[in-house]
């Protein structure tokens, strides 16, 4: 088991857009151990490549991370095809910390990916798996859910992050002080 670090907002590589899995081969399936494992450890329900710094169209999810039922879902190279009716309900994310927000998803989707082997994967999804999937398929292409929340709402959080990020800082700096 091995935990990956997980990026945090506003790193750049989280506004990479992912390429295609092209290679099948057993990194990419120990990429996806460290990714689920590294998901459970969070603890979250998805985890989307560009987050751990791999920029690559892949992420794993699992809406039942209870360690008695849970079984995550390998999703490569996916595209929503289908889309329907809408749903809002509230969002946090790995990367961006102390944060949530309603966010509006459609309700229903269908995904066509590939799995861990290449072969051809349909996923129909609704309610919650659906919104986990559009958010982490969000990731893939660079967009983070306080892109879909309001302008207001996205300029007081990244405010709110700033001042925590100083503070952050000031306090490293402290710690180095007294140290050195
Ligand atoms: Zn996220």
């Amino acid at each position: 088991m091995a935990l990956l670090t997980i990026l945090k907002f506003p790193h750049p590589v989280l506004r990479a857009k992912a390429e295609p899995v092209t290679d099948f081969g057993p990194e990419l399936a120990r990429l996806v151990a460290d990714m689920a494992d590294t998901m459970y450890a969070a603890p979250g329900v998805g985890l989307a490549a560009n987050q751990i710094g791999v920029t690559r169209q892949l992420l794993v999810y699992d809406p039942e991370p209870d360690p008695e039922i849970r079984a995550y879902q390998v999703v490569i190279n996916p595209k929503i095809v289908v889309a329907e009716g809408e749903e809002v309900g509230e969002e946090g994310c790995l990367s961006v910390r102390e944060y949530c927000s309603e966010v509006k998803r459609a309700w229903k989707i269908v995904v066509e990916a590939q799995d861990l082997a290449g072969r051809p994967l349909v996923i129909e999804a609704e309610d919650f798996p659906a919104r986990i999937l559009q958010h982490e398929i969000d990731h893939l292409h660079g967009v983070l859910f306080i892109d879909r929340i309001s302008a207001l709402k996205r300029a007081l959080y990244k405010k709110r992050l700033k001042k925590m990020l100083q503070a952050e800082k000031e306090e490293q700096e402290e710690a180095q002080g007294l140290n050195g």
